[in-house]
């Protein structure tokens, strides 16, 4: 099982802060556009498919599958990124895969969110681990 690093806190802005008040409630929130009927992560104001800004959070159901990911076993504590599709989109949000086993770690296998905490006094963060 992997170690757990922490990393530092993002910085809210807020544009985004309704979607770091959801993940501080445990949820992932996902940004959709009215006009254009897409999604898109990072959440921002304005739809970078059709630059309409009639753009609403919906909640998602935090699961995944891993569509890439490199292990970065030379840093201190070695750690996974990712990028993640996230379910019933063709959205892929960059993230880390923890709780599990790096070398057991597939392109295609399903992952659901998690909470992580971060350094300092900053929101979690959401990440990802095995479902
Ligand atoms: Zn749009």
């Amino acid at each position: 099982m992997s170690e757990l690093r922490k990393i530092p806190a993002p910085h809210v802005e807020e544009e985004t802060r309704a979607y770091w008040d959801g993940v501080d409630a445990g949820k992932l929130l996902l940004k959709f556009c009215r006009s254009c009927n897409s999604a898109h992560h990072y959440p921002r104001s304005i739809c970078p498919h059709c630059g309409s800004d009639d753009t609403y959070f919906t909640e998602t159901s935090g699961r995944a599958s891993i569509y890439s990911f490199s292990i970065l076993r030379v840093a201190p504590i070695p750690y996974a990124i990712a990028y993640v599709t996230l379910e019933g989109t063709d959205v892929t949000m960059m993230t880390n895969i923890i709780n599990c086993d790096f070398d057991a770690l597939e392109v295609g296998q399903p992952v659901k969110a998690c909470f992580v905490e971060t350094e300092g006094d900053g929101p979690v963060v959401p990440m990802f681990e095995p479902a």
